[in-house]
């Protein structure tokens, strides 16, 4: 930044309505006669900061550094700034082995990266809690506020402990390997464990429990079972192969699964079936009951669904929002699947349409219909994993288990952090 770009940037963020009048001018005016004017003085890196619009990305976890390093490599014609509440990128389907791998420390350094590294040198950094977003501004909890052009949210969601627990202790990486060591702690002293929901999560997390304590559970030295409330695991969207070699996998590693059990919470007992009373036996719960949407505190009505997840389009534009130019990707939106997968399928959408907006253009990139079945891959432990490619009129076909071990089990994806 030029020394002069720096101290109006700082007149700027103390909000002196003055400067800032000026300023937003400034935008207003530069497209009408700024073409030459940038033309002449190419170089002149404050004029070209000024001509450019604006795109700021909230949330910089799988979509978010996508689309953040999309935009400053192919549309150099905007100023990308993204606000993250951590300071660094993590692989999120890499977490369910943070309790378990042989070295948690060493695990938790290949699954996370600095987002100074991981994000292209174009892009703006800001690392702080969102407290409002409007139609123009995204408000910090530093007292600044970040205006934009057009804005992308991708907060993702929250799952429960032990999973993503990128807000435990500091926030920061070695808050994360202390808060893993604590869990882990716990899980090696724990002799009865529960694990409640047989969704992906919960099948992968007692996988990988299941890996690590293998002789105890099959000796009986202790237990682990799954409560799942419907009569097989997973969604509709997961093949009936799938569901049984998941099955067969946890079961012959010493896992119990009881299945059209639903659980509740029980401030006396921990947890007890809803059917039949009965107490869930167990010294560790972990509740794996699928994903809160992690949206920001937003002024905008009519956004949200009631499950406080973002509605959205089929070009990703915020439903509801007239003005068009709020986006949302990723976990945080109603987008029925929750997938790290999908931002090859994705990214190519939302970056055209935002670029389109900022144009002025009609936006015609539109996500494409989910079909019957999902392309999913499901570990249990670095050795075992199932997998199936979704395949138009015909459903799925199952991937050969050596491939999904190579490809999911055996490192979580972590090669591509
Ligand atoms: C155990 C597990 C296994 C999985 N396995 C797979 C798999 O095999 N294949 C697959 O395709 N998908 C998998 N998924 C799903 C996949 O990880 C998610 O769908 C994907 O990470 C969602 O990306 P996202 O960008 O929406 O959110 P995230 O990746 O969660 O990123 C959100 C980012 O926003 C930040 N943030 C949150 N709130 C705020 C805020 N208020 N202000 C600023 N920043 C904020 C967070 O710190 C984070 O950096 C798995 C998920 C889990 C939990």
């Amino acid at each position: 930044m030029l020394p002069l770009e720096c101290e109006i940037t700082k007149l700027i963020s103390r909000r002196r309505p003055l400067i800032q009048y000026w300023y937003h001018s400034c935008l207003v005016f530069l497209p009408y006669f700024g073409k030459s004017f940038v033309k002449s003085k190419p170089k002149n890196a404050f004029i070209m900061a000024i001509a450019m619009k604006r795109i700021v990305i909230v949330g910089c976890g799988a979509y978010g550094t996508e689309a953040a390093n999309s935009f400053s490599k192919n549309y150099q014609q905007y100023q990308v700034t993204v606000i993250n509440n951590v300071d660094y990128y993590y692989m999120l389907p890499a977490t369910v082995r943070n309790l378990t791998a042989p070295d948690p420390e060493e695990w938790i350094e290949k699954l996370t990266r600095p987002l100074s590294e991981k994000l292209n040198s174009r892009v703006k950094l800001i690392i702080d809690d969102v407290v409002d977003i409007n139609s123009e501004r995204v408000e910090l909890a530093n007292g600044s506020s970040v205006p934009f052009d057009a804005l992308i949210i991708a907060t993702g969601a929250h799952w429960n402990a032990p999973i993503s627990p990128q807000l435990w202790g500091d926030r920061t990486i070695q808050g994360m390997k202390d808060y893993a060591r604590m869990e882990s702690d716990e899980l090696a002293k724990a002799k009865d464990v529960a694990v409640v929901g047989g969704g992906f999560v919960g099948v992968e997390l007692a996988g990988e429990i299941a890996h690590a304590y293998q002789d105890e559970l099959l000796s009986g030295e202790k237990t682990l079972t799954i409560y799942h409330a419907s009569s097989s695991f997973f969604s509709s969207h997961y093949g009936k192969k799938l569901k049984h070699g998941m099955e067969d996998s946890l079961l012959k590693l010493g896992v119990r699964i009881k299945y059209d059990c639903y659980v509740e919470r029980s401030a006396e007992s921990g947890a007890f079936i809803r059917s039949t009373n009965e107490v869930v036996v167990a010294d560790k719960i972990y509740w794996t009951t699928g994903p809160r949407a992690n949206t920001p505190p937003i002024s905008i009505a009519n956004l949200l669904n009631s499950k406080e997840e973002i509605k959205i389009t089929e070009t990703f534009q915020a439903a509801g929002h007239a003005k068009g130019n709020i986006f949302a990707i990723g976990d945080v939106t109603d987008y029925p699947r929750k997938a790290h997968m999908l931002t090859a399928t994705f990214i190519p959408v939302i970056v055209p349409n935002v670029d389109s907006y900022l144009r002025g253009r009609p936006l015609t990139k539109k996500i494409p219909k989910a079909k019957k079945y999902a392309t999913v891959a499901v570990s249990a432990g670095p050795e075992a994993a199932s997998g199936h490619i979704a395949i138009p009129v015909f459903g799925y076909v199952m991937l050969p288990k050596f491939v999904m071990v190579r490809m999911k089990a055996k490192n979580l994806w972590t090669e591509q952090v």
